[in-house]
Order: C-alpha cells, then sequence, then structure tokens
C-alpha cells in the first residue's frame, strides 16, 4: 500500500495497484496512465503519489515532481500520436469539471482539424483586467 494512499480514492487505489490501469511510466513520486475516458487518441494523466484532493492542498513537493514529469513526458506523449500539439491542464473543483479527487494533470494531444471547441471567451475592458490584476496582487499580499 502507497504511504500516501487515501482510502476510496480510485487513483491511489491505482497507485496501489488495486486497480488496473494502463500506465507507462513511473517513479517514486509520480505515475502516468492512460485515461479510460480519453478526449483525443493519446490522452494521458500524470498524478503525484501523494493523496491530496487537488491544487488547493497539495504539496508543492508533489506537484513539482508531477509538472517536472508532464514536461519531459508531454512532448514525447504527443508525438508518439504525431499530434500537432497538446495542452497540459489541470481541473480544480467541481465548478472546474473536476471528477476525480486526486491531482492529476491532463495530457491531451491535439490534432489539425480535430474539431474541437476552443474555451469560450468573455467580455473584459482594459479597466476591468486592470482591476482583476490588482485583485490577484491584493492576494498574493
Ligand atoms: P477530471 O475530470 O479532471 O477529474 O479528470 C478525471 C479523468 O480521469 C477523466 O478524464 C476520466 O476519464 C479519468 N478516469 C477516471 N477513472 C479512471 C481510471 N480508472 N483509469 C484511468 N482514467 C480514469
Ligand atoms: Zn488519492
Amino acid at each position: 500500500m502507497n504511504t500516501f494512499c487515501m482510502q476510496d480514492c480510485i487513483f491511489c487505489k491505482i497507485v496501489a495497484d488495486e486497480l488496473p490501469s494502463f500506465k507507462f511510466y513511473e517513479d517514486d513520486h509520480v505515475l502516468a496512465f492512460v485515461d479510460i475516458m480519453p478526449v483525443s487518441v493519446g490522452h494521458v494523466l500524470i498524478i503525484p503519489k501523494e493523496h491530496a484532493t487537488n491544487l488547493y492542498d497539495a504539496t508543492e513537493e508533489s506537484m513539482t515532481e508531477a509538472f517536472r514529469i508532464a514536461h519531459r513526458l508531454g512532448p514525447k506523449v504527443a508525438d508518439a500520436f504525431n499530434a500537432d500539439g497538446f495542452h497540459l491542464s489541470m481541473n480544480n473543483g467541481e465548478a472546474a469539471w473536476q471528477t476525480v479527487f486526486h491531482p492529476h494533470l491532463h495530457i491531451i494531444p491535439r490534432y489539425e482539424g480535430d474539431g474541437h471547441e476552443p474555451w469560450q471567451k468573455i467580455e473584459r475592458t482594459q479597466e476591468q483586467l486592470a482591476e482583476d490584476a490588482e485583485k490577484i496582487r491584493n492576494a498574493l499580499k
């Protein structure tokens, strides 16, 4: 059993080999496997082995390791499928489409003309954008 294992977390169960997965990379801190309900061919997940809910509570160390592996493997995954690019994304919270509550990075290969819908843009004035930056600066204090 993985030291950081959380009962009833499916990704902790995958780390502990209690559930099957199509793994392709593993080290002491990180596991990478194929997403079983992919949004594009080659969609994979990179997870820290340490359990947390998402980026709100994951340790810096665990996410540093996960992003390090995403940096190393992302382009290789995309190349393996002759993709033209890829998304590196992370959903944090139900409002942001998170469905599995263990931190995970998505590598989603993209192909010219694959028809995926682009992000919907919102209207924001220059003044509002300046206020947004100020709000964030204040939150960082
Ligand atoms: P998210 O919506 O960001 O929480 O993403 C969770 C992802 O995990 C989804 O893309 C699912 O398809 C994927 N997923 C759920 N269960 C498994 C599993 N047992 N093995 C591999 N991927 C899974
Ligand atoms: Zn977990």
